[in-house]
């Protein structure tokens, strides 16, 4: 083994080159350096992508292919179980150390344990970095030396902490392997939607790849920061940053978003600035939670859930998947997310409520549908907050608190642009009927082309009974509120 054996950078949830751990240190090493990715596709338990993330991959690889190429780098494409191909890619080129940035599920780490130990007994060198979060799972505990459970202790050990660390630097020019290596052909792992092609919405909608991460931070921090507080929760302004599916990729990292928002340090009551680096921490809560109970998608956090009398109905499961439920806000939120791959958070809590109170539907249905049709789903911040919606997760809302759509419709969607934008068939209503169409009389429905029960359904369900239904429900499960 020499200086001059190539190292492996593995590039996983960390599709960028700017203030990128793994990738500075690989440079730093002065060797050759063979820049990789692995398409796992579910391999070895890992959780096999949701369609709207394929395409958001297929899109930021081919950028992330042609800024390393701008540095004379070439990113070599491999798709299968991540051991087997790293085993055989050290065989054929003598790499004699791997770099990469650490990831927090149970089977991404079991493989990522696996190979490091694989390297270690073989004498090469196996080195990971924290690329994904502002402060890892492992180093946050409370003061009994446990993880946390609840989201404001968590964010005042946070700020405890300090600063967080500086950006690493771009690299400006990366050392080549020499010889050329086979590589997958990206379209062979169809990840592009294909008959039907249903992306079109979402490639007009967004700029996949780093350089379009930190236009949309640019974006945000110039425009739109200091009015998050008070505009953050009306869909129809959106003025949110839009970060989520860079940050699901690892496109942007979050210390970038953090030194954005505070251009260095923290400073305590700032509110307009605070209140988004708390949205910035929720993310690193999830990933808190994620990390120590590793079956949050699949598992109640709080086991009394276990007992929930969950109803199995796939026609009403339907109708909410479809944007098809009657209630005005919770339609246009599943619309939007259908059409766009990304829903606005706050109608993201009320479809989420209203599946998993109106409909006692499971959360885990809503977490998987999320999961395949957010390009952010996120493996710890969507059961997370899934698990925070039903009232089963960590510091979750009670279960007792059943979202009113209509309420929060008026409230949050007062000109009704949202809804508009994605139930056209409501357009014409006025504002003050668009949240509750079945209250309008006949004259009024026809004269905006409404048929209800024709070009626009009737409730699903009663919002008083389904409420009633909820909290029965919630009686009968062995006294699941504290
Ligand atoms: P901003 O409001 O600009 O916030 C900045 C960043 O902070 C976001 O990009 C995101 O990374 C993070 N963030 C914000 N709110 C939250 C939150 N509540 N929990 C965790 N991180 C947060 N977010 C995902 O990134 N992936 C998911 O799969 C996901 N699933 C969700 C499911 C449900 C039922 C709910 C209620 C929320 C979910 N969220 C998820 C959280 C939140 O809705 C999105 O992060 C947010 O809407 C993204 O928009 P933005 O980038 O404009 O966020």
């Amino acid at each position: 083994m020499s200086s001059q054996s190539p190292v492996i950078m593995w590039f996983r949830q960390d599709l960028r080159l700017s203030d990128n751990p793994a990738l500075h240190h690989a440079v730093q090493s002065g060797q050759p350096i063979i820049c990789l990715y692995v398409f796992e596709d579910g391999a070895n338990g890992t959780r096999k992508l949701g369609a709207a993330q394929k395409w958001w991959l297929n899109q930021s690889l081919q950028k992330l292919t042609q800024d390393l190429e701008k540095i004379q780098a070439t990113l070599v494409l491999r798709k299968g179980s991540a051991a087997d191909i790293i085993d055989k890619l050290v065989e054929e080129t003598g790499a004699n150390a791997i770099y990469w940035n650490r990831r927090y599920g149970e089977a991404e780490q079991a493989v990522d344990t696996k190979i490091k130990a694989g390297f270690n007994s073989s004498g090469l060198a196996a080195k990971s970095f924290n690329g994904l979060l502002l402060h890892e799972p492992a180093t946050t505990r409370t003061k009994s030396d446990k993880p946390y459970r609840v989201y404001t202790p968590f964010w005042k050990n946070f700020v405890a902490q300090g600063s967080v660390r500086a950006l690493f630097p771009v690299p400006t020019e990366i050392k080549s392997f020499g010889k050329p290596l086979s590589s997958d052909d990206l379209s062979d792992w169809n990840l592009h939607p294909s008959n039907p092609d249903w992306s079109k919405d979402m490639a007009s909608q967004w700029t996949p790849g780093e350089a379009g991460a930190q236009e949309a931070l640019r974006q945000y921090a110039e425009q739109n920061l200091t009015a998050y507080a008070t505009a953050r929760d009306f869909p129809g302004i959106d003025r949110t940053s839009r970060l989520s599916p860079h940050l699901r990729f690892g496109e942007i990292s979050p210390h970038m978003c953090w030194h954005a928002c505070y251009s260095g340090r923290y400073q305590a009551g700032d509110t307009a600035r605070e209140i988004w680096a708390k949205e910035l921490v929720w993310r690193e809560f999830a990933y808190h939670l994620f990390h120590h109970w590793p079956d949050l998608a699949s598992v109640n956090f709080n086991r009394k859930f276990d007992s929930f009398p969950w109803k199995h109905d796939e026609v009403a499961l339907k109708a909410w998947q479809r944007g098809q439920t009657g209630y005005p806000i919770v339609d246009a939120g599943m619309r939007q997310l259908w059409q766009t791959g990304w829903m606005h958070n706050r109608v993201r809590m009320i479809v989420g409520s209203f599946l998993v109170k109106h409909l006692l539907i499971d959360w885990r249905y809503g977490e998987q549908w999320f999961w395949d049709t957010l390009l952010d789903g996120d493996p710890a911040s969507n059961p997370a907050q899934w698990q925070w919606v039903a009232g089963s997760g960590a510091d979750a809302s009670p279960y007792f608190r059943v979202f009113n759509p209509i309420l929060q419709s008026q409230k949050f969607d007062p000109d009704g642009t949202y809804i508009r934008k994605y139930v056209p068939e409501l357009a014409k209503l006025s504002n003050g009927i668009i949240h509750t169409p079945w209250e309008a009389s006949p004259l009024i429905l026809r004269s905006a082309n409404v048929e209800l029960g024709n070009n626009y359904p009737k409730p699903i369900i009663d919002h008083k009974a389904g409420r009633e239904r909820a909290l029965k429900a919630l009686a009968t499960t062995n006294q699941l509120v504290e």
